[in-house]
């Protein structure tokens, strides 16, 4: 009886033999667990469903084989350090977006939105087709990062205001959030100019610690209540299409079986483009009711007198950046170029 297990023992080893080809790919395949940090909390959807359904597919995909843990701000409390955290490894990947990084460097906005430039149409075009994603890469390579888009809220509006801005003058000595290259353009026009995470916004205008904020749209903005403190809605200007990213730690990407890699490169494109429909659709779902739910809520646009004092003090502040600094002016005419051609064509 021993001899016979011991013979059976040797078919059944022989047999593994002949499955190495198949046993190297599935070690190949060994479990690979990643986190990933967002810059919002895990409730704020549109701008945390990217991250979450990023990570459902790449598991569905792998057979649960590259599972992604996300965590939103509340748990690692650094809303704006997603870049430092990917960099430094404690996250392998991270959602936010790039104007976040202006102080670190202002080209890093450009990747998300400036003032008067793509509409979320001209930018996706601009970043797969006309080179640049390529560009973006070289900006952040001095992270050691991989950057990629993230998803794209379209059209912002112009944020909440306590007053009427009739005049230029109106602006002067206001105290408003407003991030990117949008808040060097208002503090040009007189603006002091903060920015805040979204968590304490609501209480910062209540407070009056600001007068005024700016934040997404109407899907987004009702939520928080702004209307309640500040009751003028003003259109967008400063961010037509504002662009998120995923960032990815270089070492542990390169590190990534190639399946793995072509499997997360594919997710991200694909819920990227989710989040700008799902935005879409809840932006034309709330802008449809606020008049009847919110008619204390009063829509305006910035008088034209505003809007021109705009559009110069921005393209003050872009040439005078693209001026003393080469990796801005590279991306600047890239995306100037690009525009020319994009923008008859969107008209
Ligand atoms: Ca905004």
């Amino acid at each position: 009886m021993k001899k016979l297990l011991f013979g059976m023992a040797a078919v059944v080893a022989s047999a593994a033999i002949t499955l190495t080809g198949a046993a190297q790919v599935e070690a190949a395949e060994k479990k690979v667990r990643w986190k990933l940090a967002m810059t919002w909390p895990s409730t704020l959807t549109p701008l945390a469903s990217p991250a979450p359904k990023l990570a459902k597919m790449v598991s569905d995909m792998t057979d649960g084989n590259f599972v992604i843990k996300v965590d939103g701000k509340e748990k690692h409390k650094a809303a704006l350090g997603i870049l430092d955290m990917v960099k430094g490894g404690q996250y392998e990947m991270g959602h936010s977006a790039s104007y976040y990084w202006k102080g670190k460097n202002i080209t890093t906005t450009l990747f998300t939105t400036a003032p008067f430039m793509m509409t979320a149409a001209e930018l996706g075009s601009w970043l797969y087709y006309a080179g640049g994603m390529e560009l973006m890469q070289k900006t952040y390579d001095q992270y050691g990062v991989y950057a990629f888009p993230g998803g794209n809220t379209g059209v912002q509006m112009g944020g909440w205001f306590r007053k009427e801005i009739k005049t230029v003058d109106d602006l002067k000595g206001l105290k408003m959030r407003i991030p990117g290259i949008a808040g060097e353009v208002f503090a040009k026009l007189g603006v002091t100019v903060t920015n805040i995470p979204a968590g304490e916004l609501y209480t910062s205008l209540d407070r009056g610690t600001i007068d005024a904020l700016e934040w997404v749209g109407p899907a987004m903005d009702i939520k928080m209540g702004f209307h309640k403190v500040a009751p003028y809605y003003y259109t967008g200007w400063h961010e037509p299409a504002s662009d998120m990213q995923f960032l990815i730690n270089k070492k542990k990407f390169d590190r990534l079986p190639p399946k793995f890699q072509a499997v997360l490169k594919t997710a991200m494109q694909a819920v990227s483009a989710d989040m700008y429909f799902e935005n879409f659709g809840m932006s034309a779902e709330a802008w449809s009711k606020m008049k009847t739910e919110f008619p204390n809520i009063k829509v305006k646009t910035f008088p034209p007198e505003v809007l021109k004092a705009m559009k110069k003090a921005t393209d003050d502040v872009m040439e005078s950046y693209a001026a003393e600094n080469a990796e801005f002016k590279a991306v600047y005419n890239s995306q100037k170029a690009f525009m020319e051609k994009g923008r008859e064509w969107s008209k």
